[in-house]
C-alpha cells in the first residue's frame, strides 16, 4: 500500500503549480511534507513563528512533528523563494508572488501584525546606488519597515 501522504491545507491548483515550477527551476522537488509547510503558511496569510507553524501542522496532521524537520522544510522554501523570513520578528511568510525571483520590502504593522510585501524597483535601484558609491557589494537587501497599516492608522484617528 502507498505511504499515506502528509495532509496539507487545501491549496488552489494555481498556487501549487507555481510552487512546483519554482522548485523545478532549482532542480528541486516539492515533496508532500514541503508542500504541507508551504500550504499552511500560504492559507494563514500572515507571518508565523516556527513554533506556531509546528503547532498548526500537528493539529492538522494529528501527530507530533520534529521542529528540526520543519526548519529544514522552511530552509528549502526560503531557498526556492516561496517563503520569506522576517528577520526582525523571526517569523515566516509565504510569498504572494512566487512566479519570479525578487527582493522585497516589507511593511510590518505593529498593531495588528499584518505584513504587506512590496516590490519596489525604486528602492532596489537606490540601495544598489548607495552600495555602489561605497564599493559595497550587497548580497541580500531585505527592508523591513515597522509602523501602522492603513486600517490601524485610520482607526487611531477616531
Ligand atoms: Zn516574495
Ligand atoms: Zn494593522
Amino acid at each position: 500500500m502507498a505511504k499515506r501522504l502528509a495532509s496539507a491545507a487545501p491549496l488552489a491548483a494555481k498556487w501549487r503549480k507555481l510552487a512546483e515550477e519554482r522548485c523545478a527551476e532549482k532542480g528541486e522537488r516539492l515533496t508532500p511534507a514541503r508542500l504541507a509547510v508551504y500550504a499552511e503558511l500560504l492559507t494563514r496569510n500572515r507571518p508565523l513563528s516556527a513554533y506556531e507553524l509546528i503547532a498548526l501542522l500537528e493539529q492538522r496532521q494529528k501527530r507530533k512533528i520534529a521542529p528540526l524537520t520543519v526548519y529544514r522544510h522552511l530552509d528549502f522554501l526560503m531557498r526556492t523563494g516561496l517563503v520569506h523570513r522576517l528577520q526582525s520578528a523571526q517569523t515566516y511568510l509565504a510569498c504572494d508572488r512566487p512566479d519570479h525571483a525578487h527582493e522585497s520590502q516589507f511593511l510590518l504593522c505593529t498593531s495588528c501584525g499584518h505584513v504587506d510585501e512590496v516590490e519596489s524597483r525604486g528602492v532596489k535601484t537606490l540601495l544598489s546606488q548607495i552600495a555602489n558609491e561605497r564599493g559595497f557589494r550587497p548580497d541580500n537587501a531585505v527592508v523591513e519597515v515597522k509602523g501602522l497599516c492603513g486600517s490601524c492608522a485610520f482607526g487611531e484617528q477616531d
